[in-house]
């Protein structure tokens, strides 16, 4: 018999020793990080509401519990039952039975109703039919990507099993090595913005965080085939953890899928559904670009079929020797510090992800209070001695000025914005300044992915800002639903319509005018003196953005053309418009919040990595954080190892 088979057998007999003698275990199993245990005698289980507790805390793990399939009653029966017991104001659209393992989702509007205070309502549920309920919210504003999430994971239920129970035995395999020792790798995102992955090894266990590209360098990726990496085969990482969905973190997670690599990757709920949006988008804008992508839908949905999803705050096994907790990072929806616990009580390591420290309009500030962190893997973005940003309220001071100078003048206001974050954060400032009568309320619309990146936003309210999480589970306070936004669907007619109609504010990806509809927004309303370009995110070094930044004003047709994928045409567009900058509505941290978010930790760490920026940023930052805090610290390069213990 395996280990793990022993190892189960045990477990059994233990939880049926913790167990009330009548109630009767029919087998435990492993499903990714959980332990799911099947019972003869769920509705029993479920009327000693501290049993799961109780059993998760003496056995230091997740617990599922789940009725044995030969106990279950008809789905039509329990329907009607499920119903009764849930308030009618839930608003609940649909229950699906899954007879195999007892489960069944109930998708409502309301998904706290359906819960109930601290669960009381779904353990009525299984007390009353037995099933184990599980919950999920409808989004208020509809969203294809979050459907089509669902649906395709629903499609895949048998499989994705299979693959949660191989990752399960992984995770609880006997520990092979007396060794101890704990190393970082660095195989991307060292001295650049970009191409973030690094590999978190210790005799036992190898994990790749993230995997991204670099923008504006597509041949660069992370140096995946290093020998620490993917050199010695791809089942011999266990385990890939992404804080965020953004590409330069995520982009080339199929790609593992194109290389063989089969096991799970960690992510939150909505960094999932945002990778699926914009890592097939990635291979869109390639497509259209001419260029081949380094992989294909197919791997997309790989990807997507091995996220295990973990929430903030849960304390999750991906490996024998390795725990993993997720925690606020404050950057985008979903976004997470990644705190690795080794061994028992060994090391401790936190990769920071993209961070915002300070609350923003989206999301509350980046966590930063761990028990124990000795290594601290942090971004370093503005870490220059000179990086400090706008103050929030002055920016938006900034924004609202322009949005009325060019009112007056009965201009429109053009904002280029990436779909995820910068443009939520927007959308929240002009809905607010419109309520307040701070700019006069005209209409506002989104074009590209920004209303699809709004809608999954708000299927996770949990994961934005208290008071804005409040507002949503409230349909008449929800911002986003506010009948100023405007969804741009209709294409080049609507687009000539708005162009043709009363003075408004036009958010449009991209954000750094690299392609996408800003480019038409430009052919249209570039020539106009009355009208606005506003910048409100950072432009990179070579795209048109910047170039526009830099005083540009004659752009040559074919690049308008080349990006629309019009064709182009010859000879010059003028640019006549107006262009303003308004800083300080970034998604990162500061040179101040970086620092800050190293100082208040407490403890400590003892060592600090900085990664994720340019040359100068991580030089700066790193030699501040030597001289202010006395830590060690580190500006690694590309493919540097570590050994921490
Ligand atoms: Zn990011």
């Amino acid at each position: 018999m395996s280990t793990v088979e022993q190892q189960l057998d045990d477990l059994k007999a233990e939880i049926t020793s913790e167990l009330p003698s009548d109630i009767s275990v029919s087998s435990v199993k492993y499903e990714g990080p959980e332990l799911v245990v099947y019972t003869h005698d769920p509705k029993k289980f479920a009327q000693e509401g501290d049993l799961v507790r109780k059993l998760a805390s003496k056995l230091r793990k997740r617990i599922t519990v789940r009725p044995d399939p030969s106990v279950l009653s008809r789905p039509e029966e329990a329907r009607e039952q499920i119903m009764d017991v849930i308030p009618d104001d839930a608003g609940v659209e649909d229950l699906d039975f899954h007879a195999d393992t007892g489960e069944v989702v109930i998708e409502a509007a309301k998904p706290g109703m359906v819960i109930g205070r601290h669960g009381s309502t779904l353990r009525e549920i299984t007390k009353t039919v037995g099933w184990t309920p599980e919950v999920v919210r409808t989004p208020p504003i509809e969203s294809s990507t979050v459907s089509n999430v669902r649906n395709f994971l629903k499609h895949e239920r048998d499989e994705r099993r299979d693959v949660l129970e191989r990752v399960g035995r992984q995770i609880h395999r006997e520990e092979m090595s007396d060794d101890e020792y704990v190393r970082i790798t660095t195989l991307g995102c060292s001295r650049e913005v970009g191409r973030a992955a690094f590999i978190l090894s210790t005799p036992e266990t190898r994990i790749l965080i993230d995997c991204g590209d670099k923008p504006g360098a597509e041949g660069e990726v992370p140096y995946l085939h290093a020998p620490e990496a993917l050199g010695a085969g791809p089942q011999t990482i266990d385990a890939v953890v992404l804080t965020h969905a953004h590409l330069d973190h995520s982009a080339l997670i199929p790609l593992l899928f194109k290389y063989g690599y089969d096991g799970p990757i960690y992510c939150t709920e909505p960094t999932r559904d945002l990778m699926g949006l914009l890592t097939l988008d990635y291979l869109d804008v390639a497509a259209k670009e001419g260029r081949t992508p380094p992989y294909e839908s197919e791997q997309v949905r790989e990807a997507i079929k091995h996220c295990i999803p973990l929430e903030y705050g849960d304390v999750t096994d991906i490996a024998p020797d390795v725990k993993l907790t997720f925690h606020n990072a404050g950057h985008i929806l979903g976004s997470a510090v990644s705190h690795f616990h080794i061994g028992d009580g060994l090391y401790n390591v936190a990769f920071s992800g993209d961070i915002h420290y300070e609350d923003t309009r989206l999301f509350n500030g980046a966590v930063n209070d761990f028990p124990r962190v000795e290594t601290l893997v942090l971004e370093s973005t503005y870490g220059g001695r000179n990086d400090y940003q706008t103050d929030q309220a002055d920016s938006e001071r900034n924004l609202t000025e322009v949005i009325n100078e060019t009112y007056e003048r009965d201009g429109k206001v053009v904002i280029p914005a990436f779909a995820v974050g910068r443009s939520q954060e927007i959308m929240l400032v002009l809905e607010e300044a419109m309520r307040e009568g701070d700019i006069p309320t005209m209409p506002v619309h989104l074009d590209g992915m920004i209303w699809e990146a709004t809608a999954i936003h708000t299927t996770y309210p949990e994961y934005l800002r208290d008071d804005l999480r409040d507002r949503i589970f409230h349909d008449d306070e929800n911002p986003f639903l506010a009948e100023q936004f405007n969804h741009i669907d209709g294409g080049e007619e609507e687009r000539q319509d708005v162009v043709d109609g009363e003075p408004c504010i036009i958010l449009s990806t991209s954000g750094m005018v690299t392609g996408g509809p800003i480019m038409s927004w430009l052919s249209h309303i570039g020539p106009d003196p009355d009208s606005t370009l506003t910048f409100v995110g950072y432009q990179a070094q070579g795209t048109l953005g910047r170039r526009i930044q830099n005083g540009w004003d004659e752009i040559p047709v074919s690049d308008i053309g080349r990006h629309d994928n019009s064709g182009g045409g010859r000879g010059t567009l003028s640019l006549n418009m107006n262009v303003e900058t308004v800083d300080g509505f970034s998604g990162h941290a500061d040179r101040a919040g970086l620092e800050n978010f190293v100082k208040t930790m407490n403890p400590r760490p003892e060592k600090v990595l900085c990664v994720h920026g340019d040359e100068r940023s991580v030089q700066d930052l790193s030699s501040a954080l030597y001289h202010d805090y006395n830590m060690r610290t580190f500006a690694p390069k590309n493919l540097e190892t570590f050994r921490f213990l």
